[in-house]
């Protein structure tokens, strides 16, 4: 008997432990030109943020097959961009989607018209966001919306673009702000919220709004979100010169390490436990830009004798240590930082003794 109850016991220890050893993950495609985020929190909830461009869909079905994601539970749109919810038809097609959210900000666009009628033919229930709202994922984890500004904001550079839905999402002291492709205007509003809650827009990871474009992501507005790691979700050689480089500039003066889904690949920050972002990236197949003409096949490669090219990877294959000649952390070879080191200024170390000897301390992002 004593034996059972101490099997028993046991047992329940198992089982408590796998009910709280507990995963929150956010993974942003690389889907070329566009945003698309995926959440899966700890209690299994998914969660698609935008849905990128429609030459990236491919690559984020792939994304979401290889994460075994079967169906999403809430599909959020930023705005109605193309660049935004492209793939989201193809994904309401592919598997269930038990509910959407936007922003509600009228528009005539036809891809987005035929959204809206996928989903109803799915019966998708469609909701547009309210100011404020949390949305309960499971285990603590919120979404709360902070945007569309209400009333919409008007005159801006793009009033589409300036309502978008902003969210952060948060978990046991871990949070990430969406921003979809906010405005200044928009800054200003969240701004101004954040004068009454000054937690409201601080977050630890930050989604950079607008693919890096040079408006977005004042400075005062950074400094409120105080992010200590930022993502720029953005395609190969686009033809907006994405991201700016005063853009960027800006989010490394608040001391946020960058990722880029452009030069990466699919960068995924996850939490075990609520223990600190673990960033990752790897290499993505690069999304052919749109092309603006009728044709729907590709050019044909030039070297189409060669076999295909490996994915380059994320980050070279390298011994010991890694830092820029221009910075005071080192990094393991294997961080997504190291990528955006450029290679003159990269400087190796054979170990860690040898780089803590060149003045340098451990980088915040890999903790070498
Ligand atoms: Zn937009
Ligand atoms: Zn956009």
């Amino acid at each position: 008997m004593y034996k059972h109850v101490c099997s028993l016991l046991f047992l329940l220890a198992l089982l408590t432990a796998s009910a709280q050893a507990a995963d929150l993950t956010v993974t942003f495609v690389s889907c070329g030109q566009g945003d698309a985020a995926l959440i899966v929190s700890p209690t299994g909830k998914t969660v698609l943020v935008d849905g990128g461009p429609p030459e990236g869909t491919e690559r984020l079905l792939q994304v979401l097959k290889k994460r075994q994601i079967s169906a999403i539970d809430l599909v959020i749109l930023s705005h109605p961009h193309l660049d935004h919810l492209g793939g989201l038809a193809q994904v309401a097609k592919s598997m269930p989607v038990r509910m959407f959210l936007d922003a509600g900000f009228p528009s005539t666009s036809p891809p987005y018209n035929n959204l809206l009628r996928v989903l109803a033919e799915r019966g998708v229930a469609v909701k547009n966001a309210t100011l404020g709202r949390n949305i309960d994922l499971g285990d603590g984890a919120t979404l709360t919306l902070l945007g569309p500004p209400s009333p919409f904001l008007a005159n801006t550079r793009s009033d589409v673009n300036a309502n978008s839905v902003v969210a952060r999402l948060q978990w046991r002291g871990r949070t990430v702000l969406f921003t979809g492709d906010a405005e200044p205007e928009a800054e200003r509003f969240l701004l101004e919220q954040h004068g009454k809650d000054p937690e409201l827009l601080r977050s630890e990871l930050l989604k950079v709004a607008h693919h890096g474009g040079r408006y977005s992501s004042t400075a005062p507005f950074l400094r409120a979100v105080s992010p200590r790691l930022a993502v720029i979700s953005s395609g190969v050689g686009n033809d907006y010169g994405h991201p700016t480089a005063e853009t960027m500039t800006r989010i490394q003066a608040v001391g946020a390490t960058l990722y880029r889904t452009d030069l990466q690949g699919d960068i995924t920050a996850l939490s075990h436990d609520g223990q600190p972002w673990q960033v990752t990236a790897e290499a993505a197949p690069p999304v052919a830009k749109a092309s603006h003409g009728s044709s729907t096949t590709p050019a044909p490669s030039l070297v189409s004798s060669s076999p295909p090219a490996a994915p380059t990877p994320a980050t070279p294959i390298e011994e010991g240590f890694v830092a820029s000649r221009n910075s005071k952390v080192f990094h393991r070879p294997s961080c997504p930082s190291v990528a955006l080191i450029l290679a003159k200024n990269r400087v190796s170390f054979a170990s860690r003794a040898a780089a803590l000897a060149s003045g340098r301390q451990p980088s915040g992002d890999c903790s070498p």
